[in-house]
């Protein structure tokens, strides 16, 4: 029989529980408690930090049992088996996620291969990554592999602002950068579906919506965060990247990403882009998409100050990585090949993403 496809056999829609409240990790343990008895935390040592006292001193008080993996690396095929492992060895009913993307992406991966509950503890806001139904899969060695779409969005995501706003800017930023691109990509990609369902319909706008909230609030909450600050910008600006982005993702299946997206796959062929966070390589993709988009050089030149303010100078000088002949092919060439890619409302050639970047090599300084 043929495996259920979440891509086509229904809709996915958002994580089953979203509760975002400073301190809200006191007394957690009755909302995970829902989910299992047993729970394998898994999660980087930084993240843990951020999280152990009251999060243990919760589980404990509901009595749930737990143990800790602790994951470093990719979310990559060996990091999944090593949780996976565990929790069938161990026989833990819930794994519960704590960290970014990667830890979460892994944890989620786990979970669903295991067939058990996953609580997601996002300590950035860098990505959606604690809400979507989506585990990005790399190689060890943190080259891009595929986008994995999961069952299911997590059952449950704990979101503390005091906990985003202690982590450093760069993750923030990254996350609006990231969370924007659902208004540019599913815009563009919006464009070329000729009958939209209400799904794609409502993704579009619900990304409108996310962009406009997110050119209100985005400088002040980067701002609050410099001081570590759980300001109400901060609170919006974490929901935005978390949950909203999310679900945009959950239902716009159609709408899922173009060029912004299809460009960062191809730019994990370069060793450097590595150390760079997503956001900012996204940050740079809007830039390419929408001079391939021919976007007025006014339009472009706004969102680019935008960008400064978040501290990102998107072009290859910008993100220290290097620009050559040789290089810019082979990047283009990886990401005309991605998914998000075929989103685009007319067809991209790697020539076409060549010319784009060279563009914009050439234009961001002058703006
Ligand atoms: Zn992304």
């Amino acid at each position: 029989m043929k495996n259920i496809d979440p891509n086509v056999d229904y809709l996915l829609t958002a994580p089953t529980q979203y509760i975002s409240r400073n301190n809200v990790l006191d007394g957690c343990g009755r909302f995970i408690l829902k989910w299992g008895k047993r729970v394998l935390v898994s999660s980087g040592a930084r993240a843990l930090k951020a999280v152990e006292n009251k999060l243990f001193a919760a589980l404990d008080e509901a009595g749930i049992k737990w143990e800790i993996n602790h994951f470093s690396g990719e979310c990559c095929d060996e990091n999944i088996s090593i949780v996976t492992e565990k929790v069938q060895k161990m026989n833990f009913d819930a794994i519960i996620g704590v960290g970014g993307g990667k830890s979460l992406d892994t944890a989620k991966r786990a979970a669903e291969i295991c067939g058990v509950p996953i609580v997601c503890i996002p300590t950035i806001a860098a990505t959606c990554a604690a809400a979507s139904v989506l585990s990005v899969i790399y190689t060890q060695e943190g080259v891009h592999k595929k986008d994995h779409y999961l069952e299911r969005n997590p059952n449950l995501v704990l979101v503390d602002p005091q906990i985003i706003a202690n982590a450093p800017v760069e993750y923030l930023e990254s996350g609006i950068l990231d969370s924007i691109s659902k208004w540019y990509e599913g815009n563009a990609a919006f464009g070329g579906i000729r009958n939209p369902d209400i799904f794609a319909s409502s993704a579009v706008r619900l990304a409108l919506l996310l962009n406009e909230l997110m050119e209100k609030h985005a400088i002040d909450a980067v701002q609050a965060v410099k001081n570590n600050q759980a300001a109400d910008s901060v609170v919006i600006v974490a929901d935005l990247n978390i949950y909203l982005a999310a679900v945009i993702q959950s239902i716009g299946k159609k709408t899922r990403g173009a060029v912004a997206h299809g460009l960062h796959a191809g730019l994990s062929i370069i060793p450097e882009s590595h150390d760079v966070l997503h956001g900012f390589k996204i940050g740079y993709g809007i830039i390419v998409q929408l001079i391939m988009e021919k976007t007025p050089i006014e339009e472009i030149k706004r969102i680019v100050n935008f960008f400064r303010q978040l501290d990102l100078e998107p072009s290859f000088k910008g993100l220290k990585l290097p620009f050559a002949p040789r290089v810019i092919q082979e990047v283009a060439e990886k990401s005309i090949l991605s998914d998000p890619m075929q989103n685009m409302p007319f067809k991209v050639t790697a020539e076409d993403v060549v010319l784009a970047m060279e563009k914009a090599e050439a234009m961001i300084e002058k703006l």
